[in-house]
């Protein structure tokens, strides 16, 4: 971890696991691959991928794997989340999944979007989930 960028060290070892994961991937009706990974605060790599089914509401998004691996291995922070698709097309994290990533992770958490061959975005989940609503709600409530 550097001081300039808190995902220097790391990103290559979140590219690598969500490139990886994508390769296993379960998505025979769409064939559209999507790997994830995130960095939680031990500075451990979890990784997931989307998982489809034939009763489609069902499926499981790549995200959503890898913060179940996380919470499974024992943390609940996440540090910075890596998605990967394929092509040109930016592979941002569904709504649902910024949803979920909030409920790990803080405003100013990087999430960065890449293909096969280089990253194309990054962004805060504060950018991609604006004013949003999470844990500390209900701990005032
Ligand atoms: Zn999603």
């Amino acid at each position: 971890m550097s001081q300039t960028d808190p995902l220097t060290a790391d990103l290559e070892r979140l590219l690598t696991a969500a490139r990886a994961a994508r390769e296993r991937a379960y998505a025979p009706y769409s064939r559209f691959l999507v790997g994830a990974a995130v960095l939680d605060d031990q500075g451990r790599v979890h990784a997931g991928c989307n998982v489809e089914n034939a009763a489609y509401p069902q499926g499981v998004c790549a995200e959503a794997g890898a913060l179940s691996a996380m919470v499974l291995a024992g943390s609940t922070h996440v540090r910075a989340l890596v998605v990967v698709g394929a092509g040109p097309a930016w592979v941002t994290p569904c709504g649902g999944c910024r949803q979920k990533l909030r409920e790990f992770a803080a405003p100013d958490t990087p999430v960065i979007v890449a293909n096969e061959v280089e990253v194309q975005a990054r962004f805060t989940l504060a950018q991609l989930l604006p004013q949003s609503f999470g844990p500390e709600h209900l701990e005032r409530a």
